[in-house]
């Protein structure tokens, strides 16, 4: 730790987008906390701090932040990165599924929130960076739990934003594209598989595989992190990669049944 170094959580550090997170921030000259559930099994990585951290339990949540704010004495920016996939098709998936996705993807945001927010409006400086997706504004046939995530992500981040900027904190959202990582190997299988869509769910998995794989590196989101948490004006939403990118602009200028057209050609519907 060093004096004055501006101070950064980072959670799900210990794979993919957040490790390389946690690597950039270091370069940035941020002193970086990471995390895992199970710090044990995580490769070293110089310059961080690895704590353990479930962000589906409120007393990890509480206990992490607290040894953050022990350690280092303040939390100068959060990024919410943790986070969990779930295919399969929306009737493919139990509601105890879907909560289960919720309570790390959403929940466990608003967790951590609530828990460093105090912190960063004490000392009226701050921000927040949280993991959206490019899922979070456009329909993700075969990902709807997640895709209903990173949407519910969009807009308690946007609202938040809003509230908490009169106390000098920001609320920034980071949506990646296809991005090279574990994520699509780490997802969870839907629970209650149903023949009648086996064909298009397989169809489904490789367009996701696809993306993942040719995705862009970890890095290249780590970069767009870095600059949420540095740039002097911070905007409101980065968007990753060119791809994504794209289908951001496309989404807002296009109309919906033509984007909706691209949308079922993308992931080889039917009909
Ligand atoms: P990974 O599967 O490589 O990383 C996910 C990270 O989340 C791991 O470090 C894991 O840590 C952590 N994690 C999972 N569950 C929990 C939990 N309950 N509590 C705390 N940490 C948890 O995937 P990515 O790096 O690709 O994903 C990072 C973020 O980027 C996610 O929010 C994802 O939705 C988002 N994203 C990814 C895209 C992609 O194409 N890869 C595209 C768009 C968005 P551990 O297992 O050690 O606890």
């Amino acid at each position: 730790m060093t004096k004055n170094r501006p101070v950064v959580l980072v959670t799900g550090a210990s794979s993919g987008i957040g490790r390389a997170t946690a690597f950039a921030l270091v370069e940035a000259g941020f002193d970086v906390v990471g995390t895992s559930r199970d710090t044990s099994r995580v490769t070293p990585l110089d310059g961080v701090t690895f704590l353990d951290l479930d962000v589906a339990s409120d007393k990890s949540v509480t206990a992490a932040v607290q040894q953050v704010v022990d350690r280092f004495g303040r939390i100068d920016v959060l990024v919410n990165n943790a986070g969990i996939g779930l295919t399969g098709a929306a009737e493919e998936n139990s509601v105890a599924q879907a909560q289960g996705v919720f309570d790390i993807n959403v929940f466990g945001v608003m967790r951590t929130v609530k828990e460093v927010l105090p912190h960063m409006r004490a000392r009226g400086s701050g921000r927040i960076i949280n993991l959206s997706s490019i899922f979070g504004l456009i329909p993700a046939p075969y990902l709807a739990v997640y895709a209903a995530s990173k949407h519910a992500v969009e807009g308690y981040s946007e609202s938040l934003d809003h509230e908490v900027r009169e106390h000098g904190v920001r609320v920034l959202l980071v949506e990646p594209g296809g991005t090279n990582t574990g994520f699509e190997a780490n997802s969870t299988q839907p629970d209650t598989p149903l023949q009648v869509y086996e064909k298009q769910r397989r169809i489904a998995d490789q367009v996701i595989a696809t993306a993942v794989r040719d995705g862009d590196a970890p890095a290249t989101v780590a970069k767009a992190i870095v600059a949420a948490a540095t740039d002097r004006n911070p905007k409101l939403r980065y968007t990753t990669g060119p791809l994504a990118g794209r289908i951001s602009t496309l989404r807002r200028i296009v109309p919906s049944r033509i984007f909706y057209t691209q949308i079922r050609k993308y992931n080889r519907l039917a009909g």
